[in-house]
């Protein structure tokens, strides 16, 4: 390094120590921060004009304004493309145009309903190369993964396959309308099974109500499910068993975590690696996020809150 015209040698040194001061500590200040680079919501959503003026348009910079007076850094946004995922279909060109320029803090996933690999996408080098060209286009992951099939349907299978293929973490949504299942999710279990190279991400009142025990098929459908959780969840059983299965704790996933705040508290220390912050905002009109004071509700200390708040998407997502 050469000092600058007109400046003299020592003053030079001075400030360059003081510049490398600077930016050690700030280092060492990110490093300490509670969120790293800020909180990272794994699952948003862009929508269109629909069933009430008051509910949407929710575009690119108003999701930008949204995610500012949260405190939130940077966002996965998820298309909706199956008939029963949303009012009418967000399409995964809608999601990738609309963050095209705001791709410093919008992230792109894809969608493909799996019933069109019956139709359209006959071969796995068809899905493969859809798929590829979406990651081309941008897309970081593939959800929200939300089709009126059996979890371990062929066709759900067939689209699994094509997601490990080409390294996209897979987000669904579990209920007994979407990626049905028994309670224990034991199709889930053959899908993690047979894809141990593919991160798939739970989200949907089914799986987070699979955080107890002793569930019956309806309680699958149960948006918040109160009180008491009973031993022998299959949310614990799976994570004990397979290395790719996540969490994400938008929606449902702050609740069950809150329903036995015991519980909760251990649930989220242990599964520390394996949870991921979000809140499933895609509405004007809603208000509550119980996730943005889950943290502070559970006692969560600044590691765990750096992990579930951003890091751990940061590498799933690269
Ligand atoms: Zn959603």
């Amino acid at each position: 390094m050469t000092a600058p015209k007109g400046v003299t040698r020592r003053r030079f040194v001075q400030a360059s120590v003081a510049l490398a001061g600077m930016a050690a500590a700030s280092k060492l200040h990110s490093a300490q921060e509670p969120a790293g680079e800020g909180l990272f919501d794994v699952h948003l959503h862009l929508s269109q004009a629909w069933y009430g003026a008051d509910h949407g348009p929710i575009d690119a910079r108003q999701l930008l304004a949204w995610m500012d007076a949260h405190d939130v850094a940077h966002a996965a946004v998820l298309p909706l493309v199956s008939p029963e995922a949303f009012w009418y279909p967000v399409t995964t060109e809608f999601v990738l145009s609309e963050t095209r320029a705001h791709r410093d803090r919008l992230f792109p996933f894809c969608a493909v309903d799996p019933r069109t690999l019956a139709t359209h996408l006959p071969q796995r080098k068809d899905v493969v190369d859809l798929l590829k060209r979406y990651q081309d286009a941008g897309a970081v992951g593939f959800g929200e993964h939300k089709p009126n099939l059996p979890i371990d349907d062929p066709l759900n299978m067939r689209l699994y396959e094509a997601c490990s293929d080409v390294g996209l973490p897979l987000l669904f949504h579990l209920d007994n309308l979407a990626n049905v299942d028994e309670p224990g999710l034991p199709g889930l279990a053959r899908a993690l099974a047979a894809f141990p190279d593919l991160t798939f991400i739970g989200h949907g009142k089914g799986w987070w109500a699979s955080i107890s025990g002793g569930l019956t098929k309806a309680d699958l459908h149960v948006g918040y499910p109160r009180g008491a959780v009973i031993s022998g969840g299959a949310v614990d059983q799976l994570m004990d068993r397979y290395p790719n299965i996540y969490g994400d704790l938008s929606s449902s996933g702050a609740h069950a975590l809150t329903r036995a705040p015991a519980f909760g508290r251990d649930f989220i220390r242990r599964r520390a690696d394996r949870l991921l912050f979000g809140t499933d905002y895609y509405d004007l009109t809603q208000q509550a996020f119980p996730q943005f004071s889950l943290f502070d509700e559970l006692e969560v200390d600044p590691d765990v809150r750096r992990k579930i708040g951003g890091a751990n998407a940061r590498r799933l997502l690269g």
